[in-house]
């Protein structure tokens, strides 16, 4: 089988210095906020290109604290796309705030920002602009949509890691950028972990206090916070698989370069492709067919792993049913959740697997 993701078959100088890195932490004696933390912090941080890091549990609650740390909370409203992971609107809920779900652009996936326009009320105090799949686009138009509304951009960067679009990366055009390192994201840790950029010194320093319990200092606490630490042996582990981003991000663009020009299936579409290269890292590779379960089974019976990100939009799934929305509907969303496919795209496949999967799609005849 060809797997979506295949922890296993990392390169063993790799694995290696995992076990390097878990070693030094043990011997340091010091597991939580120390100094692979704080190096790990200035690193991506600055990768990122944003004057502050600020390590935290996982994705979700990057994404909480920035909303907390940016003074959104009850009685505010967010807006954010119906196409994500549950936990983009999930943490809009833990912060007090009232999500509010647009639509997406049906070549791309991503938040429509006319949909936008239409959740709008007085009330709106932040847009989260997700970059899905690894695409991002649109930046500065979304950065002067929030600077001519007032609102706050946060960006939901969990599956966008060092994406450049217009000479800045992914983080870098909102107010803060948040980041998972859950396993398979395109950079991730051996556990959940996550951390937030921003250029705003205060932000970061109310998220520091956000993730300690809401402590200002030891025992003295301002905040109802979170506990939500990057944990050191994380840390350190994430600064030794730093060094194979930009390989493993290359690997995942020759593959996509491979899939655009090879998948010629009728009726089998792949995702818009980027126009700067450099804006998309690939964290998945969706195609479209209308014959989506049938293609997912024909799939399967060839030795082809896939997925579905994701088959039910935020506004179908239960806790969700009532929340607030487009008033001209989510039909692009719902059209997306019952079209896509993500096929395998990970960093370790050969070329003999990538070119298995293309004639696997390419074989396939809808009946
Ligand atoms: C993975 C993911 C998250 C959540 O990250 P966790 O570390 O699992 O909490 C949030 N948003 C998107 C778009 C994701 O893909």
């Amino acid at each position: 089988m060809i797997l979506m993701n295949d922890f296993q078959r990392e390169p063993s100088e790799l694995r290696q210095a995992l076990l390097h890195a878990c070693e030094a932490v043990i011997n340091s004696g010091q597991y939580i906020l120390g100094g692979a933390v704080r190096e790990f912090e200035r690193r991506w941080a600055s990768l990122c290109g944003s004057r502050e890091g600020v390590g935290v549990g996982n994705g979700m609650d990057a994404i909480e604290i920035a909303l907390r740390a940016s003074g959104i909370g009850v009685g505010n409203e967010v807006v954010t796309t119906s196409m994500t992971a549950f936990a983009t609107v999930l943490a809009v809920l833990r912060s007090g705030a009232t999500p509010v779900l647009g639509d997406i652009d049906p070549a791309t996936g991503l938040l429509d920002m006319e949909s936008v326009r239409r959740c709008l009320t007085s009330r709106t105090k932040a847009v989260i602009v997700v970059h899905l799949y690894g695409q991002m686009r649109n930046m500065c138009a979304w950065r002067t949509f929030c600077d001519e509304h007032g609102l706050v951009l946060i960006e939901d960067c969990a599956q966008a890691h060092l994406a450049r679009l217009e000479g800045v990366t992914s983080g870098g055009f909102g107010n803060s950028g948040c980041f998972s390192f859950y396993p398979t994201k395109n950079l991730g840790a051996i556990g959940d972990a996550g951390m937030l950029v921003t250029n705003d010194l205060s932000v970061a320093d109310r998220a520091r206090m956000l993730r300690n319990y809401g402590q200002v200092e030891r025992y003295r606490h301002e905040y109802v916070g979170l506990n939500s630490r990057l944990d050191e042996i994380h840390a350190a582990m994430l600064i030794a698989k730093l060094e194979w981003l930009p390989r493993f991000t290359e690997r995942r663009r020759e593959i996509a370069s491979i899939y655009y020009s090879e998948i010629k299936c009728r009726g089998i579409e792949n995702l818009a492709q980027p126009q700067e290269p450099e804006a998309h890292v690939h964290h998945l590779h969706v195609l479209r067919c209308s014959k989506r379960d049938q293609l997912a089974d024909h799939l399967k019976r060839v030795g082809v792993q896939t997925l579905i990100h994701y088959p039910l939009p935020m506004h179908l799934q239960r806790p969700c049913l009532g929340f607030a929305r487009d008033p001209h509907g989510l039909r692009n969303a719902e059209e997306h959740a019952t079209h896509c496919l993500s096929i395998p795209c990970q960093p370790m496949l050969t070329d003999s697997e990538v070119f298995r999967v293309v004639d696997a799609v390419n074989s396939f005849r809808s009946i």
